[in-house]
């Protein structure tokens, strides 16, 4: 899910792009309304930096630039595309590589053959012949020179490919990462759940789902402040980092002030251990004043954990973690409850 925004911070936010896209030509159409709902959120700084380098050329932006963000920041990009495309293009550079090579050499070969065979003519003493295969020889080497310059353009060709795919590699990693918690995003939990779903539970082990949810959160952002709650949950992405590893544990936020904890190959039993130490370790948070540096609050948070059944599949085994974490809630907040 790419927006985390209630109904009444969407209409907040629809106010804010409606300032923000009346000084410009742009039309407001869903790619257009997509670049300022975004930037009026603050949830693309990439987006928003870009937006604000745009402002900086011009300040009255048209379609064009704004279709244009839109295709570089808003987007979805097509990583498992790009990256075949990066695939092949590194496949061609090698080919182009190996054959300038191969060329290279048999030019080499090409012009040790012509210079033996100058020397045999020259002895015999037949100048004009003996001319041209020099000339020959002479364009030979031109040739290997060239095909040497060549491999080199193509090496440092590869070489910025080599860089390309590591930037992609980094922004597929940045796109599944929330910026606030430094946990992953909904769309890479989505993925991650995908993943152990379709790996069946090694004899004895059990695939397990923590779902966590801030209580009282509202509260904190109405009585503290909007940014305190954010600082909030920065601290809860701490917690979930900081908990013992276990074996391909995933921690994510699933939306809002909602947290899921992925526990493939587990047991109920270490899910409920794994929950109870993400909320003692909640408790612990302290939230300083960064003046005075006086404690200004503390904040709990509940647990649903929920260990998949045969015949389970994504839904049903959220639904039975939300269960489990809705009766936490009711039965008074700040605990852990198995499905
Ligand atoms: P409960 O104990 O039942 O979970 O109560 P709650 O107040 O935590 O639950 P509710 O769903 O009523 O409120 C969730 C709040 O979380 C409302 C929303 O403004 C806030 N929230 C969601 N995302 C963010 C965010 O990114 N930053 C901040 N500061 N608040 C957020
Ligand atoms: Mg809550
Ligand atoms: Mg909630």
């Amino acid at each position: 899910m790419r927006y985390s925004q209630n109904k009444d911070e969407s209409v907040a936010l629809l106010r804010q792009v409606l300032a923000l896209a009346a000084p410009h030509d742009a039309p407001l159409n869903p790619m257009s309304f997509a670049v300022f709902y975004e930037h009026a959120a603050g949830i693309n700084p990439r987006l928003s930096a870009a937006l604000e380098e745009a402002l900086k050329a011009s300040p009255r932006l048209d379609d064009a630039v704004l279709v244009r963000l839109y295709a570089a920041h808003v987007a979805e990009v097509g990583i498992d595309q790009a990256q075949r495309i990066q695939g092949d293009m590194q496949r061609v550079m090698t080919d182009i590589v190996q054959s300038a090579a191969r060329t290279g050499e048999a030019a080499g070969a090409f012009g040790n053959r012509l210079a033996d065979l100058s020397g045999a003519l020259s002895a015999e003493s037949s100048p004009d012949l003996a001319q041209q295969v020099q000339s020959a020889r002479v364009s030979t080497q031109a040739m290997r020179d060239s095909v040497q310059t060549l491999q080199q353009q193509v090496s440092a060709s590869q070489r910025e490919i080599d860089g390309l795919r590591a930037d992609l590699l980094r922004t597929r990693e940045e796109a599944i990462l929330c910026p606030l918690t430094r946990v992953l995003n909904r769309r890479g939990f989505d993925q991650k759940l995908q993943d152990m779903l379709h790996t069946p539970p090694p004899n004895g082990t059990q695939h397990c789902l923590i779902m966590l949810d801030i209580d009282h959160f509202k509260r904190v952002n109405d009585t503290h402040g909007h940014q305190l709650g954010d600082r909030v949950l920065e601290g809860l992405g701490a917690v979930l980092r900081s908990v013992p590893d276990e074996p391909d544990m995933t921690c994510a936020r699933y939306g809002g002030e909602e947290f899921a904890v992925l526990l493939p190959a587990s047991s109920l039993s270490k899910a409920l251990q794994v929950a109870e130490t993400l909320r003692s370790r909640t408790r612990g948070i302290r939230l300083r004043n960064r003046g005075t540096q006086t404690v200004e609050m503390t904040v709990t948070v509940s647990a649903g954990v929920a260990a998949w059944r045969p015949g389970d599949d994504a839904a049903s085994l959220l639904s039975s973690a939300d269960a489990a974490l809705y009766r936490a809630k009711s039965a008074g907040r700040d605990r852990v409850i198995a499905a």
